[in-house]
């Protein structure tokens, strides 16, 4: 059990600065008296009434409305106090000043929802889906991070947790009193149930990934050789001149970063000094700023004119790339428009593959425009993206971390199940483990701290 708070917070919940309204929120166990305090009024739970707030010596502050939430009937789970008055800076400062003498402290970042997950009102998964309500950038992102708050990410892992417990229990009790002859089959029984929790699994890291996309997007690095076309393709897709296109060589000095929409796919283009030699000290530190962007990219848009032959493009990217994923561009079709035929290059109306396990290759005109709805559905296919997804919740990388995790440690399990099943026996637990990060049970202090730090004050 995590330690409970004892002491009061208070902060602004509304946004700072001049507005209509501005709520003070003050939870603990003082709240109550400390309104009582500064409104001289004992509010009935759940009514709003309408009263003067007043400071140390009797002056009246604001007039305004007083709730009561009674604990554990609240958000934090805890005596939650609001005071709603008339919205500007200086009003609010001095409610909160009061709340200060009073007994309250300042609340931190996120303290209301991390009393709220202390108090189980909601699991972390919830919790974070609070945050990403209120950042969400796009309608689809807000209706995907209420189906989380809903619970509805939750109640998933909730029913994977479940299974896991039971062919836990029914392994541990054969461990335990093998003796006892208790009807066991290993390689039947339990190998359906773990294929049939990693079936479920699959299927909700797949919708993970898509909430994961619709929260963050998708982060492309576009790089390659000097002047193949890359500040054309930047400008392309972000439909306005965003970075200089001439035909000088290391033009592009500084990564160049958009935040952009491609059909609904939120993604986050870094456009980057082409990849070359120099001698030149401004154009050699561009291009180490390049490679950190290719490192660190989910996917490399790995740009060369549709001239240069696709073995040498190929190895060229592979080269500079390494291990990570990349998209294979050939660009200015316009000026070949038969060079990337053949040779498992596509046309632009559909993706090409080089061979088995070859990355994507296709060609495209920064130009003309040629291919680019293509590349533009290639990305939605290689993020996972699907808005139209019924059912689509919001999810973090740490989401998707945990759950390959649990698939991991699952793997592991069906393995061990013909030899030692004392083995499979702690795959089942480590699995569970990584699912209880995910709602929080297992989850370390320090992460709840990084994650609570996240949201902003009052919340
Ligand atoms: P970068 O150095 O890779 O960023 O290349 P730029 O985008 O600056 O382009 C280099 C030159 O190629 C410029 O003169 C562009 O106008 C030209 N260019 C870029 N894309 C295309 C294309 O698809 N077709 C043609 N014909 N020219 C292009």
């Amino acid at each position: 059990m995590r330690e409970q708070r004892d002491d009061t917070i208070a902060a602004l919940a509304t946004a700072p600065g001049a507005g209509a309204v501005a709520i003070v929120r003050i939870s603990g166990p003082e709240a109550r008296a400390i309104g009582r305090a500064l409104t001289g009024v004992d509010a009935r739970p759940r009514y709003a009434e309408l009263c003067t707030f007043r400071g140390a010596e009797g002056a009246a502050i604001d007039r305004g409305l007083v709730l009561y939430f009674p604990g554990p009937r609240s958000y934090t789970g805890e005596d939650v106090v609001e005071l709603h008055g008339h919205g500007g800076r200086v009003v609010a400062d001095a409610l909160l000043a009061r709340a200060y003498t009073l007994g309250a402290r300042p609340a931190d970042p996120g303290e209301f929802t991390l009393r709220a997950f202390l108090n189980d009102k909601l699991d972390l998964l919830q919790a974070e889906a609070v945050a990403d309500l209120v950042a969400s950038g796009s309608v689809a992102a807000a209706r995907a991070a209420l189906r989380s708050l809903d619970g509805q990410f939750s109640a998933q892992v909730a029913a994977l947790q479940a299974g896991l417990t039971h062919l836990r229990v029914k392994i541990e009790a054969w461990l335990d009193f093998p003796e006892e002859e208790i009807r066991f089959d290993a390689g039947g029984e339990c190998a359906a149930g773990i294929d049939a929790l990693l079936a479920e699994l699959g299927a909700l890291s797949s919708a993970a990934r898509s909430g994961a996309v619709l929260r963050d997007g998708l982060s492309i690095a576009i790089a390659g050789p000097p002047n193949a076309g890359k500040s054309s393709l930047m400008n392309r897709l972000a439909g306005y001149d965003a970075a200089i296109v001439t035909d000088i060589p290391g033009t592009t000095r500084d990564p160049l970063r958009e935040h952009l929409t491609l059909d609904g796919l939120a993604v986050t283009v870094v456009d980057t000094a082409g990849l070359r030699e120099s001698v030149d000290p401004v154009e050699r530190e561009g291009l180490r700023r390049a490679r950190v962007e290719v490192g660190r990219a989910d996917r490399v848009l790995w740009v060369v004119d549709v001239r240069e032959p696709l073995d040498t493009a190929l190895a060229a990217a592979r080269e500079n790339v390494g291990d990570g994923p990349f998209t294979l561009l050939r660009n200015k079709i316009d000026l070949a428009p038969h060079a990337a035929e053949g040779a498992g290059a596509s046309s632009g109306a559909r993706v090409g593959q080089a061979g088995a396990g070859a990355p994507p290759v296709l060609a495209i005109s920064a130009l003309t425009g040629a291919g680019i709805d293509a590349l533009i559905a290639h990305l939605h296919s290689v993020a996972g993206y699907n808005a139209a997804a019924p059912g689509t919740f919001s999810a973090r990388r740490r989401h998707l971390a945990s759950l390959d995790n649990a698939r991991i440690r699952l793997v592991a399990a069906r393995r061990e199940l013909d030899g030692a099943l004392e083995l499979a026996a702690e795959e089942l637990r480590g699995a569970q483990t990584a699912l209880g990060e995910l709602t929080g049970e297992l989850t370390s202090d320090d992460l709840l701290g990084e994650i609570f730090a996240a949201f902003c004050i009052g919340k």
